[in-house]
């Protein structure tokens, strides 16, 4: 009798996140707002995607960067970023 062991090309829906998924989230990851799961598909993915382990030291450098500055030296990018987590937390997404 079969199991339910899947087989061959069957993918979990949570397996591996895209790069939009990884840049969404690394402010939550960052804030440690983040559950274990996505943590460790997010590990996952920056080992494999020098992309995104790129942008994530920007990112984490930024961020470690503008807590001992004013809020003027955020970069606009960054500001965006952040007024569009604001936004979505507000909307309750
Ligand atoms: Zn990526």
């Amino acid at each position: 009798m079969q199991t339910d062991q899947p087989g061959p090309g069957t993918q979990m829906p949570m397996e591996r996140l895209t790069c939009q998924q990884v840049t969404d989230v690394i402010i939550d990851y960052l804030t440690g707002d983040m559950q274990p799961e996505t943590k460790r598909l997010f590990s996952d993915h920056l080992e494999g995607c020098p992309d995104c382990h790129a942008f994530f030291n920007t990112y984490n450098g930024t961020v470690r960067a503008t807590r001992s500055l004013s809020y003027d030296a955020v970069p606009d990018e960054m500001r965006n970023r952040v007024r569009q987590f604001l936004l979505k937390t507000i909307a309750g997404e």
